[in-house]
């Protein structure tokens, strides 16, 4: 596999001491590595969101489907993320996107992006899945007091998108909300969203895909796609799956070479998160936050929190370039430098938990989500932007839709047009510490 990130980004050490992995049953499931040859109609590579997601969708239209994941589902980001669902999976502001591809289209992604969030209350619900379920919408604050303007413009962008009111809160008034920080100068709570346990989500989607009859591998990568007939031969060390349709859900994982089309067309980017130990009530109290919104702030490297169900803070960011012992040690320093600031109160309390993923960028700005180029019968999604909670499970959908011949959900043109180049092209990795440098300097500025 042609990957991009050092070796240590694709073993477990970034999810070694993750809090989710309390979540995981004993014995976590793990299904058999590939030591075959099978037929199906339908290959999955990537057990994650998007894959579990199509895999669903084809197998309960009753598709014979064969899920292969490098590691085990759930392995990459859909098992270490924090759990926020909500609109956001492109990288371009809605006036940007409706210039740039018009209203009907700019619209159908708009309805796209809110059929995202309804349909993880679908899969809940269809599957009664427990999931820690908590913050009513999403609240935005500003991490600067110059940044009000920036917030009110952000909440009027979310008013001409869904007709939905948004609520602004002065900074006088967030302490009355449980939202008391030196840091945050203000908020808006948009309407759309909530949050979950994503590892509960993810284990729950795998549960009901085996339920559904789709086969499953773990320890299975796949490390050639070859064409054969009017299908593929996906090889996997010791095994192989001969099917007619193929679907591609490898997202931030995802390697250069497989499939070739894609080469230089997508960016992983690291994200990283840090949980506390729980808070005490009169904690919580000290430092007056004790709202169960998930929230995001102004930066563009932005921070995304929530205090969660058993009184942990989680705190996420972006923003490290390198996937190494030193890098994973400073990356959580500086988690903690900037939970400090924010929570003075909490200073003393422990960081118990710190792991990290990898996320994925396209150069369109927009997530991908359609026929791959110059292959008959193939289909992939990926490139979510760090929203990918309820946009993967969405792009899932639609894949699997699209192998099965049929359109039922809101699926833009822009999601099916094809990737653009990173200029950098292999080297493309070497953009970010410029890009992260510049982002730092404007978030202070
Ligand atoms: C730290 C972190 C925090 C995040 N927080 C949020 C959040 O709060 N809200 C939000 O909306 N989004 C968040 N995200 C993003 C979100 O988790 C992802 O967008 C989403 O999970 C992507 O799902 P996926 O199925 O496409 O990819 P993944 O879950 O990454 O799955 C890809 C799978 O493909 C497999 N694979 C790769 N190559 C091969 C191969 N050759 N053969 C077989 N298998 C292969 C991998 O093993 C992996 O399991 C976060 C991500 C991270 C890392």
């Amino acid at each position: 596999m042609k990957r991009i990130y050092e070796p240590l980004a694709y073993t477990d050490r970034p999810i070694q001491t993750r809090y989710w992995n309390r979540f995981l049953p004993d014995p976590a499931p793990r299904y058999a590595p590939l030591r075959d040859e099978v037929t199906a109609e339908f290959a999955i590579i990537g057990g994650g969101y998007t894959g579990l997601s199509a895999a669903l969708t084809l197998a309960e239209n009753g598709g014979d489907v064969v899920l292969l994941d490098a590691e085990r589902p759930g392995w990459g980001a859909s098992g270490r993320n924090g759990g926020l669902v909500s609109v956001g999976s492109a990288k371009l502001a809605d006036d940007a996107i409706l210039r740039r591809y018009g209203e009907p289209d700019a619209r159908r992604f708009f309805d796209a992006e809110r059929a995202a969030v309804d349909l993880v209350e679908q899969y809940l619900d269809r599957y009664a899945l427990e999931v820690d379920r908590h913050s009513r919408g999403y609240t935005y604050v500003a991490h600067r007091a110059d940044r009000l303007e920036e917030l009110h413009a952000y909440g009027q962008e979310y008013t001409r998108r869904y007709d939905l009111p948004y609520e602004f809160v002065p900074k006088e008034d967030m302490a009355a909300q449980g939202l008391n920080s030196p840091e945050f100068h203000g908020a808006v709570h948009l309407p759309v969203g909530f949050a979950l346990n994503p590892m509960k989500f993810v284990l729950g989607l795998t549960r009901a895909a085996e339920a559904a009859g789709v086969r499953m591998y773990s320890d299975s990568a796949v490390e050639a796609i070859d064409t054969q007939g009017d299908g593929y031969l996906l090889r996997v060390a010791g095994g192989q799956v001969r099917a007619r349709r193929l679907l591609i859900a490898t997202n931030g994982y995802s390697s250069d070479d497989l499939p070739g089309a894609f080469a230089g067309r997508y960016l992983p980017v690291q994200s990283n998160i840090m949980v506390t130990r729980p808070l005490s009530e009169a904690e919580i109290a000290d430092q007056g936050w004790w709202s169960e919104q998930m929230v995001c702030d102004s930066r563009t490297l932005l921070h995304y929190l929530r205090l969660l169900p058993d009184r942990r803070l989680l705190l996420g960011l972006r923003g490290s370039v390198r996937v190494s012992e030193e890098n994973i040690a400073a990356t959580k320093a500086r988690a903690r430098a900037d939970f400090d600031r924010m929570f003075p109160a909490w200073r003393h309390v422990e960081t118990e938990y710190f792991w990290s993923g990898l996320i994925c960028m396209t150069r369109n700005l927009v997530p991908f989500a359609g026929a791959v180029p110059g292959l008959d019968n193939a289909w992939a999604a990926l490139g979510y932007h760090g929203s990918g909670v309820c946009m993967a499970p969405y792009d899932g959908a639609l894949i699997a839709d699209q192998a099965l011949g049929r359109s039922r959900l809101p699926h833009p043109d822009l999601m099916q047009r094809p990737l653009r180049r990173f200029e950098l092209g292999r080297w493309r990795r070497m953009s970010l510490p410029l890009a992260f440098g510049w982002y730092r300097i404007k978030d202070r500025i």
